[in-house]
């Protein structure tokens, strides 16, 4: 993590039209249960690839690893720059110590991670549009097929917290049948500590509305202690 460079934090709302019809940002979005739930406003800005491949969200997860998506995503938004709620370091921080609980690397399916309002299986609110849910295919060695190793990793994953959700073996089909551990934490909407709330939900002409996330760990440890 040395050399890495500060993630741009930007407000949807200050996107070109294209990119705020597919984002979304604020709208309301109904799970499948009927209840509201917000879409997330504030994004990293992903640049390009080398950025996607180089940053690190936790110690062992890459940015890149959230962002898999296929065909299913719109067009527009598989180009860079591309585009993921903050939380998505929050999601990560949980990997992190899901996969310290189990000693094992933890691999995300394509279209396992973030997936914005606009992507094909984004028929009704989940929280894979807040950047805040991973399905695993694979631990360390182990695909994901089975009840008996699907039902064991739910378990341990959801010993760890109570924010952490799983959701049964079987839940895409129904039938008995399933090949991931969906692991989420609800709806978390991020607003980072760079961002103003105070400004407007429609573009502004002439005024830039961005930020760039501090660096925090290491700038920290420079500086004397502010915070209590
Ligand atoms: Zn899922």
């Amino acid at each position: 993590m040395s050399d890495q460079v500060s993630i741009k934090v930007v407000d949807a709302f200050d996107l070109d039209d294209e990119l705020r019809s597919l984002l979304k940002p604020g709208e309301m979005m109904r799970d499948p249960e009927g209840r509201r739930h917000r879409l997330p406003r504030y994004f990293y800005e992903i640049p390009d690839h080398e950025a996607a491949v180089s940053i690190r969200l936790s110690h062992h997860f890459g940015l890149n690893e959230f962002i898999l998506t296929d065909l299913k995503e719109a067009p527009r938004l598989l180009q860079f720059p591309r585009y993921v709620p903050c939380a998505v370091r929050v999601l990560a921080f949980y990997l992190e110590q899901f996969r310290r609980e189990i000693g094992a690397s933890v691999h995300i399916a394509v279209n396992g991670a973030y997936r914005s309002p606009s992507h094909k299986l984004s028929q009704t609110a989940t929280p894979h549009m807040w950047a805040t849910a991973a399905d695993i295919y694979r631990i360390g060695t182990t695909i994901l097929r089975g009840k008996e190793s699907i039902e064991k990793y739910n378990g341990i994953a959801e010993d760890l917290s109570d924010d952490i959700h799983v959701l049964p073996y079987g839940h895409v089909t129904g039938l008995n049948a399933d090949d991931h551990v969906h692991i989420d934490l609800g709806y978390i909407t991020v607003i980072p500590r760079e961002i103003s709330e105070d400004r407007m939900e429609v573009p502004q002409e002439n005024r830039p509305r961005f930020a760039f996330e501090e660096r925090r760990r290491r700038e920290r440890r420079n500086v004397p202690e502010t915070e209590g």
